[in-house]
């Protein structure tokens, strides 16, 4: 079975177009390419080979954390700030069905066209004739990761129209045939000389004597885009949210592709997941403060875009809005894990997980890494039923947590991420239980249940355990063991068992305390 993400193949495909005007050549990958069969553990071994993979995360997000703190710690009421966009989120959901129809009605009000797409074949379908309907054989893209959740650009790919990313971080990462790896900086990583390698092999137009300095790539990459925008007749965009009551779409970013992809182009396709709606304008203040300050740690993003329908003689003539299901509304209808669909993708959680930090996005299999991952593509694909007939491989990304609390602790809407782990955990262990004849893990469970039920079982079982004292080494930890404790060892290390229980250790102290002194407590005793 090859690793599926919402019923698509995951193949990383360059735009067809691409080998006229830039020679392919060698491009440095960080790692051998996953499995796409594999599970978490299985792609998270082979990622935590990657020491360079390592090195560029724990700086990268290092850095973003340090400016996230300082930039938050400026709001004195950044915690109600947080209360009102999860109150905003839950009114949001609990109103989805009025409020899409309140926003088509004033997108179509404003000269708009609204499509609807149950799947991501539907909105791939609708895209794409969009495109060859304007005889389009390229399209210019923002950033958008509702597009790269359905694989829009390997079906565009199929019906010959190239999509071209714009995001910097996207571009470098599509020239390499890469995946992205983080949900706000899709090439975390790889490093500047990476990059110039990379330019230098994929960009047919690159200068022949790039260095590494970032001010050179970026301007290579600015001359090579200002081409794509300036002859592109259409652009696919996402959305950060849409606003229900007056049909206004927002996208905010960094680097101002956006702003080219959304003002030049004559024609204008927004995907967007019917979850990022907002009731009012003014709940878009709410949004607008929070995200900058936890995705990139600024006080407010440098572009801003908001756009209403078509304005004559200004900007493109004609906006298409498709509003992507694909498994949302099975979500939206699961009370625990429906709060996932809150998220608004500023990916603090990620910058603040040490799961993430030390595998890398890579390893989720999806284009929603770290623990927002953990939760919300595990639930996609069991609505979407893109595994069907088979183990869902994104089961195991509930484990992927220390369950630390961290990612609550930084999300700006709220969303209880361990909470979601847990229940999604629980519901594996019941599917894994109704599957299985004999469940081993059940099975242990019950035998510790019954010898820690009665105190002379428990002492027994103490004294046999130290008989494996020895097998530790100097260390005191077993790195291989037998079944059933290889499901450990596979992992991580097992502890040796002491010398000594801890009644034997208690009753020698006892035993050694003078007559009439009080008895220590095990702390101060240690
Ligand atoms: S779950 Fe919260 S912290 Fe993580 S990306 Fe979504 S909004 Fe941001």
């Amino acid at each position: 079975m090859s690793r599926t993400f919402l019923g698509l193949p995951r193949t990383l495909r360059r735009p067809d177009d691409a080998g006229a005007d830039q020679p392919f050549g060698p491009v440095p990958h960080p790692q051998e390419p996953l499995r796409w069969g594999d599970d978490f553990p299985a792609a998270a071994k082979q990622t935590l080979k990657n020491d360079q993979l390592r090195r560029n995360l724990g700086h990268a997000t290092q850095v973003i954390r340090t400016k996230r703190a300082a930039v938050v710690g400026e709001v004195p009421d950044w915690e109600a700030l947080r209360d009102a966009g999860s109150a905003v989120k839950q009114q949001v959901m609990a109103h989805l069905p009025d409020l899409l129809q309140q926003l088509e009605e004033n997108v179509v009000a404003r000269g708009g066209v609204v499509h609807w797409a149950r799947d991501a074949a539907e909105a791939n379908r609708i895209v794409a004739d969009i495109a060859k309907a304007k005889g389009a054989d390229e399209v210019v893209k923002v950033k958008s990761m509702a597009t790269q959740e359905i694989g829009l650009n390997e079906a565009l790919a199929d019906e010959g129209i190239a999509a071209i990313e714009t995001d910097l971080a996207e571009l470098i990462v599509q020239l390499a045939d890469d995946m992205p790896s983080h949900i706000l900086v899709p090439a975390i990583h790889r490093n500047r000389s990476e990059i110039r390698d990379i330019f230098l092999a994929r960009m047919g137009d690159a200068p022949p004597d790039l260095s590494d300095v970032p001010r050179e790539l970026a301007m290579a990459a600015r001359a090579h885009l200002r081409r794509k925008f300036l002859s592109a007749k259409v652009a696919v965009s996402g959305a950060n949210f849409a606003v229900a009551d007056t049909g206004t779409l927002a996208v905010v970013e960094s680097e101002g592709n956006g702003r080219m992809c959304l003002t030049l182009p004559e024609t204008l396709v927004t995907v967007m997941g019917i979850e990022k709606l907002v009731p009012t304008f003014d709940d878009l203040e709410v949004f607008l403060q929070l995200l900058p300050r936890s995705s990139t740690g600024e006080r407010m993003n440098p572009y801003t875009s908001l756009w209403t329908g078509v304005t004559p003689g200004d900007g493109p003539q004609e906006f298409h809005l498709v509003l992507l299901d694909n498994g949302r509304t099975d979500v939206l209808a699961d009370e625990v894990g429906r709060s996932a669909l809150h998220c608004i993708r500023c990916s603090a959680c990620l910058n603040v997980c040490p799961v993430y930090e030390r595998v890398g996005g890579h390893a989720y299999g999806s284009v929603y890494p770290g623990p927002i991952g953990a939760i919300l593509t595990p639930q996609l694909t069991a609505s979407t039923g893109g595994v069907s007939g088979h183990h869902d491989p994104n089961a195991s990304l509930p484990y992927a947590s220390s369950l630390c609390g961290a990612c609550y602790e930084v999300c700006p809407v709220k969303i209880d991420i361990p909470s979601i782990l847990v229940d999604l955990r629980a519901r594996e262990v019941d599917a894994d239980r109704s599957t299985r004849g004999v469940d081993p893990w059940r099975t242990a469970m019950k035998a510790a249940s019954w010898v820690m039920a009665d105190g002379d079982r428990f002492a027994l079982a103490g004294r046999a355990a130290t008989l494996g004292s020895g097998l530790g080494g100097r260390d005191h930890a077993i790195s291989v063991a037998p079944p059933p404790a290889s499901a450990w060892t596979k992992a991580r290390d097992l502890p040796a068992p002491p010398r000594q229980t801890f009644r034997e250790w208690w009753k020698t102290r006892e035993d050694d305390r003078p007559t009439g002194t009080t008895p220590a407590t095990a702390e101060e005793d240690a």
